[in-house]
């Protein structure tokens, strides 16, 4: 089989490959703190010839390493950051590991790791055969939050790639053939005046009174949007003490729809609506975009060699543990997955499997997921593929203590090693057969050539470095 150097390698290299996931499930640093994280993926590169970039686009915890040289040149999108509160150890009941703690409740441990085994498999591929082209692994901080790759796509640093593979952790073995949505996420804040509450309240104007009017306007504007938009907020700061008319208040909101397109529209009449709300308060306002990503573009070329390189691979080889320790899992979220499974129209045929046996086809072709990423802004750029493994029980809710749990062990870790392999093997075809390179960027230029790719966020927006994350995709 193609790519049979790169499977012997990763196989050889399973149990570093499963210590460095273990190590940054241990560390789980929330996104743009992932220092440890990052740095372990990058020093293991470095040690194997990588060209190592650290500290790009403004954000210490992304870094660039390349190896090889000419064309094509390859990238790899690699995720570290945990999620916040999710604390968890590897076992089927819920006791964090450190109360109140992140999680990787997004498997982004495995998702780092994968990455780092499919990029050494394939260089030692490219050794053994003397194949030309290059390597990237791109260290893409804070996913969760929609900042990494989006900052580092604005300083170009895709810009010169054929083509871009990636994966994430599920509990399907497949690829990614959908679309995701486009998301804005901003800031509102509104400022007002102070005034005892009680006593001269006339003499305040509250700028929580205008974030309450904001929250109305933009809960009346869902029936005026498209029913696949999304809005939803937080209030980040409503005042003090109540008999304090706050002179200043924030709210938190994510607008999300199918196209890059449809946000910016909705996005403007959300600000005419926070505009709206000063004028009721007497309150004035002002905003800020912390992230704002694209809809996930897939490539149906890549897709094709991906699901192919899966279906040579097989699924894991789950032990009867593995199976054992899903099923048990799977009581804490039966209803869940009954609902989950529904939704892939997979409910007869998973009812009583735990852990994904086979590859299959795409279940999302032609679909949107509701939530965002930011691999979304780097398939405007390049060529993008994405295939996803069983790392997770059947049904296994998303950003959960029980993702993480699984993250933390051996069917995590099969579902990784499964991944490295299958990207590696899909780098083997790619850079074998140049037309395929050719037909995927042929594909791409033709889905964006009425809309090149322009980055979202303002000339002036920073990595929000200060800022510990708390909401995600
Ligand atoms: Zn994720």
């Amino acid at each position: 089989m193609t790519g049979k150097n790169a499977v012997v390698f990763i196989d050889n290299k399973k149990e570093m490959l499963a210590d460095v996931s273990d190590k940054i499930w241990g560390y789980a640093e929330v996104g743009l703190q992932e220092h440890k994280s990052a740095k372990l993926l990058a020093d293991i590169l470095a040690e194997y010839g990588f060209k190592v970039d650290y500290g790009v686009a403004g954000m210490p915890t992304a870094f660039v390493a390349t190896w090889g040289e000419g064309q094509p040149k390859i990238g790899f999108l690699a995720e570290y950051d945990a999620l916040p509160h999710l604390s968890q150890r590897p076992i089927t009941y819920r006791e964090p590991l450190i109360e109140d703690a992140p999680g990787h409740g997004c498997g982004h441990n495995l998702y780092g790791a994968g990455v780092l085994g499919a990029v050494l498999g394939l260089q030692a591929e490219m050794k053994a055969d003397q194949l030309a082209g290059s390597i990237v692994f791109f260290g893409c901080p804070a996913e969760e939050t929609l900042v990494g790759k989006v900052f580092m796509a604005r300083e170009g640093l895709f810009n010169d790639l054929d083509l871009a593979l990636t994966w994430h952790p599920s509990q399907l073995n497949t690829t990614w053939s959908g679309s995701s949505n486009a998301m804005n996420s901003v800031k509102f804040n509104f400022h007002g005046r102070t005034a005892h509450a009680a006593g001269d309240p006339h003499n305040g104007r509250s700028a929580l009174d205008a974030v309450e009017l904001m929250n109305i306007g933009v809960n009346y504007l869902r029936e005026h949007v498209i029913p696949d938009a999304r809005m939803h907020y937080v209030i980040t700061n409503g005042g003090g003490e109540p008999n304090v008319v706050p002179d200043k208040a924030q709210v938190w909101y994510y607008v999300r729809a199918p196209r890059r397109q449809d946000v910016d529209e909705i996005f403007q009449r959300v600000v005419r609506i926070a505009e709206g709300a000063t004028l009721m308060t007497d309150t004035s306002m002002d905003y800020q975009i912390i992230a704002a990503a694209y809809n996930y573009l897939p490539n149906d070329i890549i897709s094709k060699v991906m699901l192919q390189s899966l279906k040579e691979l097989g699924a894991p080889d789950w032990s009867e543990d593995d199976i054992a320790f899903a099923r048990e899992l799977t009581d804490t979220f039966k209803d869940m997955k009954e609902k989950t499974l529904r939704s892939y129209n997979s409910y007869e045929r998973y009812k009583d499997v735990y852990l994904h046996n086979e590859v299959i086809d795409p279940i999302d072709k032609g679909k949107t997921m509701a939530g965002s990423t930011d691999v979304a802004d780097v398939s405007w750029i390049s060529p993008t593929g994405q295939l996803t493994t069983a790392c997770i029980a059947l049904g296994t809710p998303g950003h959960s203590w029980q993702f993480v749990s699984c993250s933390g062990m051996s069917i995590g870790h099969k579902g990784m090693i499964l991944a490295a392999k299958a990207m590696a093997v899909t780098g083997s075809k790619l850079l074998r057969n140049p037309e395929l390179v050719a037909e995927a960027r042929a594909e791409f230029k033709a889905k964006t050539k009425d809309s090149p790719y322009k980055c979202a966020l303002p000339a002036a927006a920073q990595p929000p470095l200060d800022q510990l994350p708390d909401h995600s995709h």
